[in-house]
């Protein structure tokens, strides 16, 4: 078994290729058409601009995770990236080959999981995967010996000519990562693999996902708008409107704020902060639903002071580490939003 390397030495391929480079990506969707069913529904007359100008590399065996709220240029740059949608400009490689010019060959290096489900549920684990393969150009017994190890892979071999309509919304997502795997790529992309699953299951395709990295050495590039699932990549780009934030590991980017995070719930957040600022004007202070979260680094200390001077206004001090999202919010001044 290969050992999982750690993302402070990250690894390029023997060619020193990174498994996927983005150069200055970027991309403007053309206004949408108004629909005719549906009426009330907002209609853009304007070109919606998804990315700007975007840039970062991907080394190979990292699990790689892309962090941005709902409409931050995602799925575009993960549609890019899979061949499907062209770039309005920039360029991409993957595993040194260009999306545009070679396509073809950028699609073999490729599994893709989408974020809507893909599977036949009236058919078996197993049927699935053969259908699939027929469409890849594989047939007989090599297309049957790569399903199973692709259902090995992420331990369904015992429900392979069970029907898909049994299944659990977890086990739904690894034969879908199973799919990708079935010719067997260097790099498996995955748009929001979590979402829509309970913890569990968000912790057994992590597992699933780990070993794939861990055994194979397969690279992984997912995008996520979860905190949890962010926290476990290697590696992080934030995005924030279509513009990257920061790349570094959860743990870097997180001792950025250097310090604590003091969270209070307040009846009057908003009056709070504002005189909290007067008495800390040098400490970020923000308001993010409901609750009011100021950045400092002596946290204990400073709980103690603040419940000295705004006691009477606070129903809840608590000092924690900071998370993800506190990153997000001092990068960007925005909040993440957990759906
Ligand atoms: P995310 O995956 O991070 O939620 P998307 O890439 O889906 O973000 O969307 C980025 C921006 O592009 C959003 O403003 C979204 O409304 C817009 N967008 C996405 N797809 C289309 C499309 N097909 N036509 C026009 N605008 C789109
Ligand atoms: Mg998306």
């Amino acid at each position: 078994m290969e050992a999982a390397r750690t993302p402070q030495s990250p690894a390029t391929s023997p060619l020193g290729i990174p498994a996927v480079d983005i150069v200055d990506v970027k991309h403007v969707y053309p206004p949408r058409r108004p629909s005719r069913k549906a009426k009330t529904q907002s209609t853009s007359t304007e070109p919606v601009t998804a990315l700007k100008g975007l840039s970062l590399q991907v080394n190979d065996a990292e699990i790689f995770g892309i962090l941005g709220p709902n409409g931050s240029g995602k799925s575009t740059l993960f549609q890019i990236i899979s061949t499907l949608l062209h770039p309005s400009g920039g360029t991409v490689r993957v595993a040194g080959y260009d999306i545009l010019s070679q396509a073809q060959l950028v699609r073999q290096q490729l599994g893709v999981v989408f974020q809507s489900p893909s599977l036949d549920v009236k058919l078996t684990a197993m049927e699935n995967l053969i259908h699939h393969g027929h469409l890849y150009g594989m047939s007989g017994s090599t297309l049957k010996q790569a399903a199973l190890d692709a259902l090995k892979a992420v331990t369904l071999s015992d429900r392979a000519n069970d029907f898909v309509e049994t299944f659990s919304g977890g086990m739904k997502r690894r034969v879908e990562i199973a799919k990708a795997m079935l010719h067997q790529p260097r790099l498996l992309l995955l748009d929001e693999p979590s979402t829509g699953l309970d913890p569990a299951a968000r912790r057994d395709i992590w597992q699933h996902l780990t070993r794939l990295r861990n055994d194979l050495g397969i690279t992984i590039l997912m995008t996520t708008h979860l905190m949890d699932e962010a926290e476990k990549c290697d590696r992080l780009a934030i995005v924030h409107k279509g513009e990257l934030v920061a790349v570094d590991t959860p743990d870097h980017l997180k001792q950025q704020i250097g310090g604590d995070v003091i969270q209070i719930d307040s009846d009057s957040c908003q009056s709070l902060a504002a005189d909290m600022k007067q008495l800390y004007p040098e400490h970020p202070i923000n308001v993010i639903d409901g609750r009011l979260l100021m950045e400092c680094e002596d946290g204990p200390t400073q709980v103690a002071r603040i419940a000295t001077e705004f006691g009477n206004r606070i129903k809840r001090i608590a000092v924690g580490q900071p998370t993800l999202e506190d990153v997000f919010m001092h990068l960007t001044g925005d909040k993440l939003g957990d759906a």
